[in-house]
């Protein structure tokens, strides 16, 4: 197949920038270089036929109608809002921290009336905002930011809160009800027959070609394509010039339990403060499935390994700036997702700046922006190729992108 545009990286963010430009009459290659699409979103069968997430627990959640229509075109929805428990001083409590935390953790009887109250008696509040610390101390006071926030973020991130941005604890609000939900997005849904099902939808297109267990360094060279969008590492892209970008990486352990139908009573607990792992995730509270046995993962964060978390502090993001630099005047090559943005972006982001990033490929707008969703501010350059042509071809009409 002659090729118009090549994918580097069959994820969310390849995925929906290749569906996108085949279904305006563009071929398209994808390659990755695992053996399977989906990126981190990949989901498969264990050896117990259970299914599972290799990479991961990934729960499907946004605010955005037009983000959840599109992806509609790709799957049935399993409605599941997922529930978190912190195992706490030998107690298993709601995490976001809400009333029956608070009230479960130190014995007391707050309400809706008075957990403002008790908040403002403990917190410590702090002028500037600047680093997870101050973001839940300034909310919640020492003691609970040391119950539930220092050691899991020192395990996760190997940092101290006190070295990350404050939008990484800002992920996780203090509730003053008792919302026991993880999320609060208005659409909370999982694809129906799993994510990679999705995936192959959305890539099941005469105009899409995918060969997997490529990897694009090692292939640069004979890949000929008028644009390429690139969703790999964006250090990886520029061969390390200004040194490594930090990305924290994990292991994962999976286990099936052959004689127990369920391991635990939500979907996920976190361990803030014992063992080397910061949450244990079964899955089939996440799929609905009822399977013989149950199948969980333990989560252990690295240094190394593959690269799944951006490290959002001020260092690591002046670092991403001089690759950017780099990125805005690279001809021909479009720059989107989680990796190539360095951004700590759920899959819902993913999908929003790959469908701006489609429009500008597909409009041939060398000078323009791929934003991810209205509330997402990052945003990194689309370049194409001077003297490049590609085909300006109009939204097809089924592009929801023109509705918000
Ligand atoms: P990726 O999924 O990383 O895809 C990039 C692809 O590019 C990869 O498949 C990679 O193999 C390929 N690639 C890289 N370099 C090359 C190369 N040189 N040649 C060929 N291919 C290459 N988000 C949520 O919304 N909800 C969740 O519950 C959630 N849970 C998560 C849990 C974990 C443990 C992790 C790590 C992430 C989670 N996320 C979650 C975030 C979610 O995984 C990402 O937002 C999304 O999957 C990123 O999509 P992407 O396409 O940008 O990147
Ligand atoms: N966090 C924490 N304790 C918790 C849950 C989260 O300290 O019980 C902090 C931690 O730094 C974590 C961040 O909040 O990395 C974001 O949590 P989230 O669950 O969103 O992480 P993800 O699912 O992306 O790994």
């Amino acid at each position: 197949m002659k090729v118009d545009v090549l994918v580097v990286g069959a994820g969310f963010s390849g995925a929906v920038v290749a569906e996108r430009l085949a279904a305006s009459g563009l071929r398209v290659l994808v390659i990755d270089k695992r053996p399977h699409v989906g990126g981190n979103a990949y989901d498969t069968r264990d050896a117990h036929g259970v299914l599972i997430h290799p990479y991961g627990p990934h729960i499907f959640h946004t605010n955005s109608t037009r983000i959840a229509h599109y992806l509609s075109r790709f799957t049935d929805w399993r409605r599941y809002e997922h529930r978190v428990l912190a195992s706490v001083d030998g107690k298993l409590v709601p995490i976001p921290i809400n009333i029956d935390t608070v009230n479960r953790l130190y014995g007391l009887n707050v309400d809706e009336t008075t957990i403002r109250d008790y908040f403002d008696s403990v917190r410590e509040p702090r002028e500037a905002i600047r680093t997870s610390e101050d973001v839940v101390i300034n909310a919640v006071g020492r003691d609970l930011y040391e119950k539930f926030f220092r050691g899991y973020t020192r395990k996760q991130w190997g940092l101290d809160p006190s070295q990350l941005s404050a939008s990484v604890a800002a992920r996780i609000p203090a509730r003053t009800d008792r919302d026991d939900r993880y999320f609060t997005d208005a659409f909370q849904n999982m694809p129906l027959n799993g994510y990679t099902a999705m995936f192959e939808n959305m890539l099941d297109d005469s105009n899409i070609q995918v060969e997997v267990g490529l990897d694009y360094f090692a292939m640069r060279s004979s890949l000929h394509a008028a644009h390429t969008v690139y969703t790999g590492p964006i250090d990886a892209y520029f061969d390390y010039c200004f040194g490594r970008l930090p990305y924290r990486s994990l292991r994962f352990e999976h286990e099936h339990l052959a004689d127990m139908t369920q391991y635990q009573p939500v979907g996920t607990v976190n361990y803030p403060n014992d063992y080397e792992y910061t949450r244990i995730t079964e899955f089939r509270h996440l799929t609905g499935e009822r399977t013989p046995g149950t199948s969980i993962v333990r989560e252990y964060p690295q240094a190394e390994g593959d690269p799944y978390y951006p490290v959002p502090r001020p260092e690591n993001e002046a670092l991403f700036k001089r690759y950017e630099d780099l990125a805005r005047r690279e001809s021909g090559v479009t720059f989107v997702g989680r990796l190539a943005q360095y951004r700590y972006y759920n899959m819902d982001q993913c999908v929003g700046a790959a469908l701006k990033a489609a429009e500008y490929v597909l409009a041939g707008m060398g000078e323009t922006m791929a934003d991810g969703d209205e509330k997402v501010q990052p945003r990194v350059r689309s370049s194409l190729a001077a003297g490049v042509s590609l085909p300006a071809v109009a939204a097809s009409p089924l592009d929801t992108t023109q509705r918000s």
